[in-house]
């Protein structure tokens, strides 16, 4: 039996049983050679074992460069028999080979100064800032302060009958294109992005009904991430041709965003909270309208280039699934996300489909 959520993956696998229950077993995506990946492995196997010269062939291209840095940092020692961890602490406590969101914030109790927890660097602007509801194992937490120089989140215990969503302005630059294909005169991308991303504000809202109380602004500082991405631009005359006009750019990009982030974890094993995006009807760095969904890990995971290589079927999913949605204009089951950082406005269904259908016309 299969219990569906409101989201895009479950709707999409709802109509299309044979994507979950008719395939093989799915290869995991993982970019070994991604520095940030490696070196905290290398970390973790060094202490365990010394590594040496012979053991490198095992760790890739990228291993002996990734232990030169580590050796500069002070991570590693080199001595003539091989690679050394020689701290006290454990590899694997220091270097979070779990994810690379950055240090690691501390969910420490008010009072108390128990520690309950741990959140991403990266996640904890968006999920532990002051005022935020915060759910850790079941329990409901009222997050009081948040001190980044510290990496500490300061919560105590609260039943609230509310929720509470984080408000952001991104930004995406095109560092380097590495790869692109044209499908007629669209254009399909990928290479390595600089993304800004700053919280701004938080909506608290009513857990029963969703409706929203109030939005309170927040003092955060701006965070970058250089990562890869895959993205898809539409040239104008295309997008009139298709029967959009500007006033729908924005919904349309955004929409179809939203939903090929949901499905990307269908060809990419990955969480879609791994992967981020950025739509605009007019990118500066393209000029035309541009979808961008990036890794949401410093140097890429490899989600972006697989869903770069499955481009065609994972789009094509997207289009499928919001065309299937039986909803009249739009919800968390095709366009909606909950992890949106503009309240999920605008958004526009119907666009999105069309938008789409121009994108796949001439795919390959
Ligand atoms: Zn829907
Ligand atoms: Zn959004």
């Amino acid at each position: 039996m299969l219990v569906a959520r409101d989201d895009p993956l479950d709707t999409y696998l709802v109509h299309h049983p044979e994507a979950l229950l008719g395939q093989p077993v799915e290869g995991t995506v993982f970019d070994p050679d991604n520095p940030y990946v490696l070196g905290p492995h290398l970390c973790a196997a060094a202490q365990e074992l010394p590594i040496t010269s012979k053991d490198l062939p095992l760790f890739g291209p990228g291993a002996r460069a990734a232990l030169d840095g580590l050796v500069a940092d002070g991570m590693l020692r080199r001595r003539p028999t091989g690679w050394f961890w020689t701290d006290r602490n454990r590899a694997c406590d220091l270097a979070d080979i779990r994810s690379t969101g950055g240090a690691q914030v501390q969910l420490v109790e008010a009072g108390t100064g128990r520690v309950v927890g741990t959140v991403d660097g990266g996640r904890a602007h968006t999920t532990a800032h002051a005022g935020a509801v915060y759910v850790h194992r079941g329990e409901t937490w009222l997050v009081e302060e948040l001190d980044l120089d510290d990496h500490v989140a300061v919560l105590r215990r609260a039943e609230v009958d509310y929720t509470t969503t984080a408000r952001d302005v991104a930004d995406i630059v095109v560092v380097e294109e590495r790869e692109h294909q044209m499908w007629g005169r669209c254009r399909l991308s990928f290479g390595t992005v600089d993304v800004s991303n700053q919280v701004t504000a938080y909506l608290r809202r009513r857990t029963r009904t969703g409706e929203v109380i109030d939005e309170t602004p927040l003092d955060l500082p701006v965070r970058s991430l250089r990562t890869g991405a895959v993205w898809w631009t539409v040239p104008d005359d295309v997008v009139e041709a298709a029967g959009l006009t500007r006033a729908d750019l924005p919904g349309a990009a955004h929409a179809a965003e939203h939903c090929s982030i949901g499905l990307l974890p269908l060809f990419a094993t990955c969480d879609r909270w791994d992967i981020g995006g950025v739509s605009t009807a007019r990118h500066p760095d393209t000029g035309v309208l541009t979808v961008f969904v990036h890794d949401g890990h410093p140097g890429g995971a490899g989600f972006a280039e697989r869903g770069y290589a499955t481009a065609r079927e994972w789009l094509g999913a997207t289009r499928a699934t919001i065309a299937a949605c039986e909803c009249v204009s739009g919800c968390p089951s095709c366009v909606q996300s909950p992890k949106c950082g503009n309240g999920n406005d605008p958004l526009d269904k119907e666009g999105a489909v069309l938008l789409l259908d121009a994108l796949l016309a001439a795919a390959r």
